[in-house]
């Protein structure tokens, strides 16, 4: 989708370093990170947010966990925990209009979130 920046950045356009990539996915570190380890898992395709998302999406979300589960071992934080994140509209915090869930870990994380 033109003028989305997440779009963009999986398409390759704005020098993002990924960690990971794949048919269905990109993962790159959040620039601005709230833990020692922040990625986000960005699907390739424009899903704007979770209110959007059809029940077809459903392999894809799954897909998503499970490179969670891959990218929490591959940075280590398997063992200690982490915790896989989307946010969805004004009151949750959502700035990109790109659905994406952040991978948090590498401390201990606050319950409830602020
Ligand atoms: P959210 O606020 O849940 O929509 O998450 C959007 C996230 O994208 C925020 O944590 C931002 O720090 C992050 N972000 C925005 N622009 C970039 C960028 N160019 N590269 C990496 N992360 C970004
Ligand atoms: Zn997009």
């Amino acid at each position: 989708m033109k003028d989305c920046l997440f779009c963009k950045i999986a398409a390759g356009e704005m020098d993002t370093d990924f960690v990971y990539e794949d048919e269905k996915v990109v993962v790159f570190e959040d620039i601005n990170p709230q833990a020692p380890v922040h990625l986000l898992i960005v699907p390739k395709r424009h899903i704007s947010d979770l209110n959007s998302l059809k029940p077809e999406a459903g392999d894809l979300i799954g897909h998503v966990y499970q490179i969670a589960k891959k990218m929490a071992a591959k940075f280590k934080i398997a063992e200690s925990g982490y915790r896989l994140v989307s946010n969805c509209g004004d009151n949750g915090g959502q700035t990109v209009y790109h659905i994406h869930f952040h991978l948090l870990g590498g401390r201990e994380l606050q319950w409830p979130p602020g």
